[in-house]
């Protein structure tokens, strides 16, 4: 059975760092989780990410007269350490029959993903696939371009949403692919 996920992260060229993951599993499943880790600080130099992911995640306003910032609500039910989170994408990949991994312009998703068990040669040797296949791949073997696919109507960089919508994406692609080998 095909996982759809999505990661958020923050990319500084050299580390990848985890911010949410969202996964949906073809008989609709889901997980959701944010690190609790990511560097808050980083992220808020990133203006990229504060217009698009941070609006997206668990925040909570300092209280009236209070000095501070916004930050990640850490006591929100989504918002978890690392090591948790890998044990929960660990349950729900073994818990899927025959799983594949699937994402769209997967190639930084997979790192995100396998990095929570820590160097790659520590991903789980059973039950976790060693890859990701990518929706963009699909699509360009049924002869589609990224833009022939469904576009997503809201949420976009929440992960949960993204991963949802890739389910979207690839029921387009399947459709597309069982009409041109009929
Ligand atoms: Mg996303």
């Amino acid at each position: 059975m095909r996982i759809f996920y999505d990661t958020e992260f923050h990319d500084d060229g050299t580390t990848i760092d985890l911010i949410s993951i969202g996964m949906v599993r073809e008989d609709g499943t889901e997980l959701y989780a944010v690190s609790s880790e990511f560097d808050q600080a980083a992220v808020r130099r990133h203006g990229w990410l504060m217009a698009n992911v941070w609006p997206t995640l668990p925040t909570i306003e300092p209280a009236r007269g209070e000095r501070g910032l916004t930050r990640l609500d850490l006591a929100h039910p989504d918002v978890r350490p690392r090591a948790q989170i890998a044990r929960l994408v660990a349950d729900f990949i073994r818990s899927t029959p025959n799983p594949e991994l699937w994402a769209y312009y997967s190639a930084y998703d997979h790192v995100a993903l396998a990095q929570l068990f820590g160097p790659m040669s520590n991903l789980p040797a059973v039950g976790i696939p060693m890859q990701t296949d990518d929706l963009v791949t699909a699509a360009k073997l049924a002869g589609l371009t990224p833009h022939d696919l469904p576009k997503q109507a809201d949420g976009h960089h929440n992960a949960l949403a993204d991963a949802r919508h890739n389910l979207v994406m690839a029921r387009h692609i399947d459709t597309v692919t069982s009409r041109t080998t009929r």
